[in-house]
């Protein structure tokens, strides 16, 4: 693997242009959803948007710019639109011709403290990304996301209940030796228990730097939620494979988990690691294997991956890193380039789309008649799609009349169950302290990644 090309200090809080140009008679929207999906309120605009002939630019863009331009003129300079990169191409295309802007999950998590002239701040991207922006926001700042059922599968699998009893299992044998990691994907209420150990959050950009930071302080370290992140992380930073523990997944046996005593070999386990990992992982990014990248690689193309995938596949690429890095590394590689990338969907469709006019190919990596996993484009995240035009029609319509649902305004702690669309809210004092404790992580993620940036 190829050292240089390892995202460490390519973190960035700023807002640039994707580049993403939408294309004549190219269809913006890879796929729609029933019309049950939608929230009574949402329903009027899908029952438009799904008798539209087609889905060309030509077709949807006077359509959805019969509701948003009005929202946007109404709002003016007090509306941020954010959308991650992993949204379907359909969101991607837009937020940015409305004037607002997609990043990855550390960039957007900073955009309502950076603007605090934006009061209302809509995202099309997963739960937790809006939670985190809300986090971060001050009283001022509301932030609404156009699907509060856009949950994210590895967030699911890490909820607050499953995991206190393991913090206070892990707190009464290790003390004060322990420090909480929050990755990003996680609810506001697991970042909470990271900054309450003192912990502090990170994303796959400035993971590296924050498990440093972390061992500087303490010499065991929970890694939450995602297990392959973890494991890569730690083993980027030379430690041995026999000093990080995997908890079981909480998927097999959450029961288990109550009782770690009860896991054969899990106490000995955690007695010897430095690092021990929660048990979730990302669908989307598990799929990969290491013969999937010596196919691309025995044909002379350069594989890059995000280092969500299993460690096998981040060691035989030839590079890693963040969704900001494979983005960037994609559209400044040079003419004639082939690039083969592990990640999300969606985004590999865009970014191949981007690249093409400038000669640059790029493939995802299960794109191969040999593969298990032989879907053209590869696999999306279908939680964050389900921000589609019609919620983000319908958001900013409700929103200028003074009509928007309750349940899409996002405030720090909320829980949305993502199949019932069931809302559990924190009373002011519980959120308050929430807020106190997850903004602690945050705050602390986000000093480490400056302070490193200002010694490069
Ligand atoms: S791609 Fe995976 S980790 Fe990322 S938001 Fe979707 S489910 Fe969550």
């Amino acid at each position: 693997m190829d050292e240089d090309v390892v995202n460490i200090s390519g973190v960035s809080a700023d807002l640039t242009s994707s580049g993403i140009v939408l294309q004549s008679r190219v269809p913006i929207c890879q796929s729609d959803l029933p019309l049950d999906w939608y929230q009574q309120p949402f329903k009027p605009y899908a029952e438009e948007y799904l008798a539209l002939p087609d889905r060309t630019p030509e077709v949807v863009l006077p359509w959805l710019d019969s509701y948003v331009r009005p929202a946007v003129e109404h709002f003016g300079d007090s509306l941020l639109l954010l959308a991650h990169f992993y949204m379907g191409g359909e969101i991607v295309k837009l937020i940015e011709r409305y004037g607002g802007a997609v990043s990855d999950s550390y960039a957007l998590a900073l955009q309502a403290a950076r603007h605090p002239e934006k009061s209302v701040i809509v995202e099309s991207a997963v739960h937790f990304m809006a939670e985190t922006i809300s986090i971060l926001a001050d009283d001022h700042q509301d932030v609404w996301i156009t699907n509060p059922k856009s949950g994210c599968t590895m967030e699911m699998m890490a909820k607050d209940w499953m995991i206190d009893p393991v913090v206070d299992q892990l707190l009464d044998r290790y003390g004060d030796e322990l420090l909480i990691i929050a990755y990003m994907n996680t609810s506001g209420r697991i970042k909470a228990i990271s900054g309450r150990s003192g912990g502090a959050v990170c994303t796959s950009s400035n993971a590296q730097l924050v498990m440093q930071w972390a061992l500087d302080q303490k010499s065991r370290i929970l890694f939450v939620p995602d297990h392959h992140l973890g494991r890569n992380t730690a083993v980027g930073l030379g430690i041995p494979e026999e000093r990080i523990h995997d908890l079981p997944s909480p998927v097999n046996d959450v029961g288990a988990l109550q009782n770690l005593a009860s896991i054969p070999g899990c106490l000995d386990a955690m007695d010897k690691a430095t690092v021990i990992n929660w048990g979730s992982f990302c669908g989307v990014h598990t799929v990969f294997t290491s013969d999937q990248v010596r196919h691309w690689q025995e044909q002379g193309w350069t594989v890059l991956v995000h280092p969500e995938s299993p460690l096998e596949v981040v060691q035989a690429a030839d590079g890693y890193g963040s969704t900001d890095f494979l983005w960037k590394r994609i559209m400044s590689a040079p003419e004639g380039s082939r690039l083969a990338i592990g990640t999300e969907g969606h985004f590999v469709r865009n970014a191949a789309e981007q690249s093409k006019s400038r000669g640059v190919q790029v493939r995802h990596l299960t794109d191969h008649a040999g593969s298990l996993h032989g879907a053209e484009g590869g696999c999306g995240c279908a939680t964050m799609s389900r921000n589609d035009p019609p919620h983000l029609a319908g958001m900013l319509d409700l929103l200028r009349r003074g009509e928007a649902p309750e349940i899409n305004r996002v405030l720090p702690g909320d829980v949305v169950d993502e199949a019932s669309g069931v809302r559990e809210r924190l009373d002011n004092e519980e959120r308050d302290d929430l807020v106190r404790h997850a903004r602690s992580a945050l705050d602390r993620m986000i000093e480490i990644t400056e302070s490193n940036q200002r010694s490069d």
